[in-house]
């Protein structure tokens, strides 16, 4: 799987991922990577860290040990890491990974290639310190080549037999992508235009939480039939969780990802001039500019929602 996202990585941009064993790791399980372009210039280390273990967090992240940097015009390489929780291997049997955790091998990647790419001069400003409903971009983008049939026909095998998964399995899975999608996204919706009502509020009287719900719920005419994905009361992410008035970031990130890839699609899956972009005005610089503005230099224009209504078929 990992082999998978590092062919797609070399494919677009020339990495090479070469394996050393000659760094100290901070946990035997730990496997890392020194990335380099394709004429060999050193761009940084990677290093990935796959299963549960009793004193690691639940999730994955992407985080790092130095960001990349330039002082007095000399580049500072960054050192990052990619933490999963992917079940260990058990005896002789290796670890056999889900769908689900494949496209978190590739959406953390993603994270990873936003550091690794990154040339800025100030640390603060580098890799994925950038707005909130942004930093997902270079992540979710990279899901997109996880399932392309194409992709994931290269590296998903049976781990008896060694034969790439059959286009039938492939395609099943590209349909179930599509279930319930109405549902998910109205739900999900509803959920942010409460977010939104809530921390646009101004004033600071009591209200009733209940009163408020269904006003806000019936500005957007939500159907009796759908709920809220969250009620306010146990609304940890706009209350407790730092999402105050950014739950409509995970969609909008997705608006972002599905046009970004569309430009792929118009072209080609590895299209280099369209990668060459997409890593000049996206991938490289870091919280610089404001994100519209380097989005449109990379596509030219404002992203559509198109691309995401047809990935989630309500086209
Ligand atoms: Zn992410």
């Amino acid at each position: 799987m990992r082999q998978g996202a590092f062919d797609v990585a070399n494919k677009l941009w020339g990495l090479e991922f070469e394996e050393r064993t000659d760094i100290p790791l901070y946990h035997p399980d730990v496997d890392l990577f020194e990335v380099k372009e394709a004429d060999g210039t050193h761009v940084g280390i990677l290093m990935m860290d796959y299963y549960t273990r009793s004193s690691k967090g639940f999730g994955a992240w992407m985080s790092s040990f130095r960001r990349q940097s330039r002082r007095d015009g000399v580049m500072v390489t960054p050192i990052i890491y990619n933490v999963f929780n992917f079940p260990a291997p058990v005896g002789d049997q290796p670890s056999l990974i889900s769908l689900d955790n494949v496209e978190t091998l590739f959406h953390e990647f993603g994270h990873g290639l936003q550091g690794l790419l990154s040339n800025c001069t100030y640390n603060s400003l580098s890799g994925t310190s950038v707005a909130r409903d942004y930093v997902e971009l270079c992540s979710q983008i990279m899901e997109n080549w996880a399932t392309h049939p194409e992709v994931i026909k290269s590296y998903a095998r049976h781990w008896e037999t060694g034969e790439p998964i059959p286009d039938e399995l492939v395609d099943r899975i590209n349909q179930a992508s599509l279930f319930n999608q109405g549902f998910k996204t109205v739900e999900y919706l509803a959920a942010s235009y409460l977010d939104m009502d809530w921390h646009t509020l101004e004033d600071a009287e009591l209200r009733d939480v209940n009163e408020f719900e269904d006003a806000s719920l019936a500005k957007i005419e939500l159907m009796p039939e759908i709920e809220s994905r969250y009620r306010s009361t146990y609304f940890q992410h706009i209350f407790a969780g730092g999402y105050s008035s950014g739950y409509y970031s995970y969609i909008w990130a997705e608006v972002l990802d599905a046009d970004a890839f569309e430009a792929f699609k118009e072209t080609s899956l590895y299209d280099q001039a369209t990668a060459a972009a997409f890593r000049e005005h996206i991938l490289s610089t870091g919280g610089t500019e404001d994100p519209m503005v380097l989005y449109k230099r990379f596509r030219g224009r404002e992203p559509r929602i198109e691309p995401l209504l047809k990935n989630r078929g309500l086209d």
